[in-house]
């Protein structure tokens, strides 16, 4: 089943039961507080919180979406993509809990000849709220899920917040069993590698008041409660189309094959090797689906999540043993796997393969001065007779040559030295205290925020979304 094929499956079950099919919104999202579209609901944030009536009471989408926060899970796991599509269903004070739930069980396992997924109903569990005793029922009446595979979790999993007060409540995920070659039996709760979460349906149904993370109190419940629900498209392709991960669906997996080919691996002889494979696809394909969308490449804000991604990809290719370019070989697959779910990709190529091979051309030469720096410290070191490399050279490297720290690491640990990490963490960090007080009320831009800092709109109360600010300078 090609992953256009689930996306339409979707798109044609919720519209025949009334919901209004709204295209994806654009990888940039309209809310300034937030870098990137990080969720099916970002575009629905306003009718879900009640700001601006809904122009319909339920509807349907399949979103792009960007998570750098998955960054460093990227190809070590088999689900998370910087870039993903979240499959939503959403209803404004329209059904609730038991159609929601409903809903899922149905599409999940309606044969496929009816239109569904036909996933088998033995190798679904769920999660649910740990007092949720309504959803619990649900799952039993209206799914049919016996009690053993209806797991109760606590608030860090399955309960959902703006992180102020506003609306809140229960979560219930629902995960496919790959079974016991991929790890411990006992459900989602012990093992996230067997069980792979598809599904989170958000039931807002209260409204909380103040509070502190997971410490708050609960007013009441919401005149108008709503419905949001994100299925992971690339997660349910993998699971379909029979493969590992979602590196190796038809939507990425030719990328990785032509990096296969270019580094003269062979896919699966390597694990660190599978790894770097897996993240040049990733990165590969997010860096294309973000200049589509607009973005450039620049030393801050979004343009600078895709610098990091483009040089990511290049490190990634050279540790896999690749000297020259190669953006010019992997950008046409990562076009043609995306071109039929996203025609824009390929109309607008011309300019997608400048912006990437002027960078990668920048890069490389970076690489090149950045690489001569090196040698001359590690000269410098080893004739004083030290065995580490200074930490203000990596910073160096890093800061003015755009050197990733683990690149540093490398290369000194083929010249047999090491790096003072610590005191690398401390620059670094001394280095972003500065940025944050230079940036001041520009800081959001440093960071991939939350979906939740959309709810930043509401404005009468104090948003603590920055808590949580990553400046993610691990990615690079
Ligand atoms: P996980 O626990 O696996 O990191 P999550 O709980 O962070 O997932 P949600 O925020 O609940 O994910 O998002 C809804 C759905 O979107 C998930 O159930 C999953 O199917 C999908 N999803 C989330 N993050 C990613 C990602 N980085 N790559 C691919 N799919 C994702
Ligand atoms: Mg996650
Ligand atoms: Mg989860
Ligand atoms: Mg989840």
């Amino acid at each position: 089943m090609q992953t256009a094929d689930i996306q339409n499956r979707w798109l044609t079950y919720f519209g025949d039961r009334g919901h209004t099919i709204v295209p994806s919104a654009s990888l940039v999202s309209d809310d300034p507080t937030l870098l990137f579209t990080v969720a099916g609901m970002v575009p629905f944030v306003p009718y879900l919180t009640g700001l601006v009536p809904a122009p319909y009471d339920r509807a349907t989408s399949v979103q792009k979406c960007i998570r750098t926060l998955d960054i460093e899970e990227v190809g070590k796991t088999p689900r998370h993509g910087t870039f993903f599509q979240m499959n939503g269903n959403f209803s404004f004070g329209d059904y609730f809990k038991k159609e929601a739930i409903g809903f899922a069980w149905e599409f999940l396992t309606l044969p496929e000849a009816d239109g569904g997924l036909g996933f088998r109903p033995e190798d679904l569990w769920v999660t649910v709220y740990e007092d949720d005793d309504d959803a619990v029922a649900y799952w039993k009446d209206t799914a049919g899920l016996p009690d053993e595979r209806i797991q109760r979790l606590g608030m860090d999993t399955n309960y959902w917040s703006t992180g102020q007060p506003g609306p809140a409540g229960p979560c219930s995920e629902i995960f496919f069993d790959r079974g016991p070659e991929y790890g411990a039996d006992g459900g989602p709760a012990t093992d996230d590698d067997r069980y792979v979460e598809i599904w989170n349906l958000v039931f807002m149904q209260y409204l909380r008041g103040e509070g502190k993370g997971k410490e708050f109190s609960i007013l009441g419940e919401l005149p108008k409660q709503n419905i949001d629900t994100g299925m992971g498209l690339e997660r349910v392709a993998f699971l379909k189309q029979g493969v590992e991960n979602m590196y190796e669906i038809d939507q990425v997996r030719p990328v990785l094959d032509k990096a296969a080919e270019l580094s003269g691996r062979t896919y699966g002889a390597d694990h660190e090797a599978d790894v770097r494979l897996r993240v040049v696809a990733d990165h590969v394909r997010s860096s294309l689906m973000l200049i589509a969308d607009g973005v450039t490449p620049s030393n801050e804000g979004r343009g600078y999540v895709l610098r990091r991604l483009l040089r990511r990809t290049v490190r990634a290719m050279r540790l896999l043993g690749v000297e020259g370019t190669t953006f010019a070989e992997l950008f046409p697959e990562s076009r043609d796997a995306m071109k039929a779910a996203y025609p824009e990709v390929e109309k607008d190529y011309d300019r997608i393969s400048r912006i990437v091979l002027a960078e990668e051309d920048v890069f490389m030469r970076t690489l090149a001065s950045g690489t001569t720096i090196l040698d001359t410290a590690v000269e410098n070191t080893k004739k004083s007779g030290a065995s580490e490399l200074p930490s203000d050279t990596a910073f160096l490297l890093h800061d003015t040559f755009g050197f990733p720290i683990d690149l540093t690491l490398e290369m000194a640990a083929e010249a047999g030295l090491s790096v003072d990490r610590d005191a690398f963490d401390t620059l670094m960090k001394q280095q972003r205290d500065r940025a944050k007080a230079d940036a001041g009320s520009k800081k959001q831009f440093l960071a991939d925020l939350s979906v939740y800092g959309a709810f930043r709109a509401l404005g009468e109360t104090t948003f603590t979304g920055y808590e949580n600010l990553q400046t993610d300078s691990s990615v690079i």
